[in-house]
């Protein structure tokens, strides 16, 4: 992705950061150079200034989300974010179901001591697409339930933005403190919106999937959190995977899909949720049951997500972690990428160097 849209533009407060401990600003055009700042990650000032901007942008995201979609959210609670395409691979329903689990748990045993989290998701579904439009209706109905429960007391938030698009995407991304990155494995070809979290100070949480598997290479596996079934295993699970036994077996599961069918959310009277629920432990005689591996990853997922939001409670510790994502996304620019291709495949030069 560009640095020029991504970071110089949409952020603004991050850019002049960089900017002003580099004494210039040759990032722009030549990401690469932001490595030279990692040293800054040990200066406690510096580290101040990142968690000043990223409070900033999350606060800019509250007015915006309290102006167009008319929901107050607390900027002081962890900013997780999925933004992308709707779709099954990409599995916004695994986080939601991973939410319910968490809000039932908070119901449960309401003193633990976990950091309050804003969830939010924007996605798009092509219009034919009914079983994405499901998980939309499902993510709101989720919002809907957790949102308006008074034990939860704010603690847990959810919502899902209308019309997600790249002026949306230019708030979302600044504001980030988690990047949701967890499509099914083998199934992501790369990726662009994990390299723009990454670039504007957020931590991954994702599966070993596309760039993923470049960006923890890239800033080792302390300063991200990966989960999941790896590639290589993904074959094989499949001669012998059986959803209903996860559904039956791993603790807690059960009652998150129920409530598709046991009254606690409505798809009012579509036959959504219904749907949705065969899905993941039946399947239909053209697709097996949980094709997308959603039963398969969750408990990995929920003790990784546990983890993460332990480790926020640190918030130097987990700042330094972003500004190591920070300068090493270097890589990422689509600067590089085109640089590769002009050479490796089109063998063509550049007219003149980029300014
Ligand atoms: C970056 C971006 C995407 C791509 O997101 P992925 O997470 O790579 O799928 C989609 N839509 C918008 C508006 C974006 O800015």
């Amino acid at each position: 992705m560009t640095p020029r849209r991504w970071l110089k533009m949409a952020n603004p407060g991050l850019a002049d950061l960089l900017t002003r401990c580099a004494g210039h600003d040759k990032w722009v055009t030549d990401l690469d150079q932001l490595q030279e700042l990692e040293k800054f990650k040990d200066d406690d000032d510096v580290i101040r200034r990142l968690i000043a901007v990223k409070r900033q942008n999350k606060q800019r995201l509250a007015r915006q989300l309290e102006k167009i979609e008319g929901i107050t959210v607390n900027p002081d609670a962890v900013f997780d974010i999925q933004i992308k395409r709707l779709h099954e691979y990409k599995r916004q329903f695994l986080n939601a179901l991973l939410i319910l689990d968490q809000y039932f748990k908070l119901k449960e045993t309401p003193d633990s001591d976990f950091p309050p989290v804003v969830y939010l998701f924007g996605a798009k579904a092509a219009p034919g697409y009914f079983r994405a439009k499901s998980i939309i209706k499902f993510i709101n109905e989720v919002a809907r339930l957790v949102n308006h429960d008074p034990d939860i007391k704010g603690r847990i938030q959810v919502h899902f933005i209308a019309n997600y698009n790249v002026s949306w995407a230019e708030k979302l991304f600044p504001a980030a403190d988690v990047s949701e990155q967890i499509s099914t494995v083998g199934m992501e070809a790369s990726g662009t919106g994990n390299m723009k979290f990454m670039m504007n100070g957020a931590l991954t949480i994702g599966t070993c999937d596309g760039a993923n598997v470049e960006i923890a290479e890239t800033v080792g596996d302390e300063n991200c959190y990966v989960f999941g079934c790896k590639v290589e295993h993904f074959q094989d699970t499949q001669n012998y995977y059986n959803p209903k036994w996860q559904y039956e077996h791993v603790e807690g599961l059960k009652r998150c899909v129920d409530t598709l069918i046991d009254g606690t959310l409505s798809d009012g009277g579509t036959g959504m949720f219904q749907d949705l629920y065969n899905g993941l432990l039946y399947g239909s005689s053209w697709q097996p049951a949980d094709p997308f591996y959603v039963l398969g990853d969750f408990d990995d997922y929920r003790h990784t997500r546990q983890l993460l939001l332990a480790d926020y409670n640190d918030e130097m510790a987990w700042a330094r972690r972003c500004w190591i994502n920070i300068v090493r996304s270097g890589r990422f620019s689509s600067d590089r990428t085109i640089q590769e291709y002009a050479a490796d495949i089109w063998q063509i030069e550049s007219l003149a160097p980029m300014v």
